[in-house]
């Protein structure tokens, strides 16, 4: 049982994200966890909407994640990537050449979402530069964006609604278009892109690539764009000579009905990350993939090689886990639960749009968001899901889950209908 005193030493010293040192929120201690449900240390059980931000996608302490994980432990937990190889990213990454759109043949593992864009970014700076265009070192993205909190991946956040504006002036400029307006089943009209097609045409000599999360903005606004506009969007990339940098960090592995968004429009990306869900939440491990041709182009270039390698890359232990999740990913017709996780989200959420404070009810695969009018106090919205047994963490507007795909009906049915009395009791509050 932990300890008040323990308790105490956490709001003195440890930052968690986003968090202040002076007005520490509180924290509730989770002593276990397993399926769905979070175990608090007083006893209380709460119904996870967050999977864990993305990823706990098949629920905690699966017991074949955790065999995987004592399996691999025994053999070896780490050993370096530089000059030595091993069976589980072996595995890994056959089965993401495999299992990602055509084309992307040459896999970056790396330790968590931020550097898989950060790889990415130099991936697409160093494939122009092998070519003799350093000029072509700039990036483009569209408003809205979240791409991670490192300085690279700032870079390309929104730079309102990103969390980054205090490094407006230290991180380098780079080109935003507007954010797409037609919604996910909306009927598409050009002037959508017209934003983005006038910045590539202006700018293009000076552009290495477009960088976007495809069909969904995650934490920079829960918004669904249409697919249209990712088609055209590669189109526009190939017309002007960018590349494509799709970030489905949050989208990848079947949280929105495809395996990844970008087949909602039937593109392939020349660069793709990928994180959160790959290791089923486990532990940080994410993947950069590429094209056969800009891998042989960078490696062609003047440093003879990719500029990249983290101390932890390809760690074993993370890699056996993630090719256990991805067997369970099929083995667990994750489009049927997804699907149904839908179809719960949607039911259980409608009644949302009635309530004054409400402005938007939006659901998408397995995620579903209600957009309030006006910014929630997390902290005190917060009591009102933990007092019916739910863990949901909104930011600004946006109060938003994005179950296990493991969730049951009844799981579900509890989640949303406490979610939208939750947010109708603290309008009066
Ligand atoms: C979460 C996220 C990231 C950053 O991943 P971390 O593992 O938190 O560094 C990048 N891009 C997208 C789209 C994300 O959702």
């Amino acid at each position: 049982m932990i300890s008040s005193e323990q308790i105490a030493f956490d709001q003195q010293h440890i930052w968690h994200p986003y968090s202040s040192m002076i007005n520490p929120p509180p924290m509730y201690p989770v002593e276990s966890a397993s399926g769905v449900r979070l175990k608090l240390a007083d006893g209380r059980e709460l119904i996870d909407g967050m999977a864990s931000w993305w990823s706990v996608i098949h629920g905690y302490s699966h017991p074949e994640l955790n065999a995987a994980a004592h399996a691999q432990i025994d053999k070896m937990s780490h050993v370096m990537f530089g000059g030595l190889t091993h069976e589980p990213a072996i595995e890994l990454c056959r089965k993401l050449v495999d299992m990602t759109p055509e084309g992307l043949d040459k896999v970056f593992l790396a330790d968590s979402g931020s550097v898989a864009a950060e790889v990415a970014i130099k991936m697409a700076i160093q494939y122009w530069h092998a070519q003799g265009k350093p000029e072509k070192h700039k990036l483009l993205t569209i408003r809205n964006g979240y791409h991670g909190d490192t300085f690279g991946a700032m870079s390309v956040c929104d730079p309102v609604t990103g969390m980054h504006e205090i490094f407006t002036g230290v991180l380098p400029e780079h080109f935003f278009a507007p954010a797409p307006q037609i919604g996910f089943d909306d009927q598409w009209a050009e002037q959508d892109i017209e934003g983005l097609h006038k910045l590539l045409k202006e700018n293009h000599p000076n552009i290495a690539a477009l960088i976007l999360e495809p069909i969904v903005q995650g934490a920079g606004g829960m918004r669904f764009y249409s697919p249209e506009y990712l088609k055209h969007a590669r189109q526009l990339c190939d017309t002007y000579n960018v590349l494509l940098i799709a970030d489905e960090i949050a989208t990848g592995f079947g949280r929105i009905g495809k395996l990844f968004a970008c087949e909602h429009a039937e593109i392939q990306p020349d660069i793709l990350c990928l994180g959160k869900a790959l290791t089923g939440g486990y532990m940080t491990l994410a993947a950069t993939l590429t094209t056969t041709h800009i891998g042989e182009t960078i490696s062609q270039g003047g440093a003879g090689c990719f500029m990249h390698g983290p101390t932890f890359m390809g760690n074993p232990l993370a890699c056996a886990v993630a090719n256990k999740s991805l067997e369970l990913l099929q083995q667990n017709n994750w489009q049927e639960n997804v699907k149904r996780i839908e179809q719960g989200l949607k039911q259980g959420l409608a009644a949302a749009k009635e309530l004054v404070n409400v402005a938007d009810v939006r659901c998408l695969g397995a995620i579903g968001v209600i957009e309030m009018k006006e910014a929630v106090n997390t902290t005190e919205i917060q009591k009102l899901f933990i007092k019916r047994g739910l863990w949901i963490r909104p930011f600004g507007k946006l109060v938003y889950v994005m179950p296990p795909y493991v969730m049951t009906d009844e799981d579900l049915e509890q989640l949303t209908s406490g979610m939208v009395e939750s947010v109708a009791e603290y309008r009066n509050s």
